[in-house]
């Protein structure tokens, strides 16, 4: 499985859009169809088996144990070129924020090649049921070298101290902020403070709707983007025929990699498309705005 899904990956297309200092890379991946259009809705969660679960995983995957509760196992579908999955021993609903603190462990003991991202329930992961996060190469997503540009040129700082800065950024694509900090419980505050107050905004019982982009740097401490969503897939997913682009925005996407597991859709896919799909899955400029007060006014108490 895993050499058939990296020979995929060896086979893949990539095109190139530029838009102002952002670069978005669509990248053609057959081997990603069965995530990208995996049903995560509670009946077809409740009628498969669990593939994050120890006793249904292949018995050739091997894993690494972190700390006492997660293991880290080859993702046998690649995006990235390494890329792994990083499931709690329990089956425990995606959830994040019990687990943020063990991000930012994880990103910090993985640094030295890779970053951690988190897709929330209804964002992306294809295993709503079962708590995990993933990692990759570094530097691999766009979005990871154009962030000091990203926030000079579209950053709205909310806060700034020694130990913790705050971002809102609107690089006219996405919206998302952005915490950055050395010490772990300082990078926590800011999170926690986001959580509360994008809560607050969010519909439903379950977590408000985000993607997580974890790295750390030795000196530098973390930078962990958080992507605010307002919509699960665009509606060209759902669309017949030529309308059709089969495209479920996680992390990855979001942070510059888009993928795309029908070649038609890759040979279609237009600069106007990404940006349609972007504004649609992404936070509004309404609730951003509050976002952004609100933590700035929380934040600066
Ligand atoms: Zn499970």
């Amino acid at each position: 499985m895993l050499s058939e899904g990296y020979e995929s990956l060896s086979l893949q297309k990539i095109k190139k859009f530029e838009f102002d200092g952002v670069t978005i890379k669509i990248q053609y991946n057959p081997g990603r169809i069965h995530s990208t259009s995996a049903k995560v809705d509670e009946q077809s969660i409740a009628d498969r088996k669990c593939f994050l679960c120890n006793e249904n995983r292949p018995l050739e995957q091997k894993a690494i144990q972190y700390k006492k509760d997660y293991l880290i196992i080859c993702n046998p579908f690649p995006i990235l070129p390494e890329h792994f999955t990083i499931p709690n021993v329990n089956h425990s609903p995606q959830r994040i924020n019990n687990s943020f603190g063990m991000m930012l462990s994880l990103s910090k003991a993985l640094s030295k090649y890779y970053n951690v991202f988190y897709n929330g329930p209804t964002c992306g992961a294809s295993a709503p049921d079962h708590l995990h996060f993933q990692s990759g190469t570094r530097n691999f997503f766009p979005i990871e070298n154009e962030l000091s540009f990203l926030k000079n040129e579209f950053g709205t700082t909310l806060t700034e101290d020694i130990g913790l800065r705050v971002t809102g950024i609107d690089d006219r694509l996405r919206k998302f902020i952005l915490i950055e900090g050395k010490k772990d419980r300082d990078v926590q505050y800011g999170f926690e403070t986001f959580y509360k107050v994008f809560k607050m905004i969010s519909k439903g019982n379950e977590e408000p709707m985000m993607n997580i982009v974890s790295t750390y740097k030795e000196k530098k401490g973390w930078k962990v983007i958080l992507y605010m969503r307002s919509k699960h897939r665009p509606d060209c997913y759902y669309k017949e025929g030529k309308e059709k682009i089969l495209h479920s925005p996680a992390s990855t996407d979001l942070s510059g990699i888009c993928v795309l597991p029908r070649e038609e859709d890759f040979d279609k896919i237009t600069k106007d498309d990404i940006v349609k799909i972007f504004h649609e899955v992404s936070l509004g400029k309404e609730a951003f705005e509050f976002m952004k007060s609100g933590l700035e006014r929380r934040l600066n108490d």
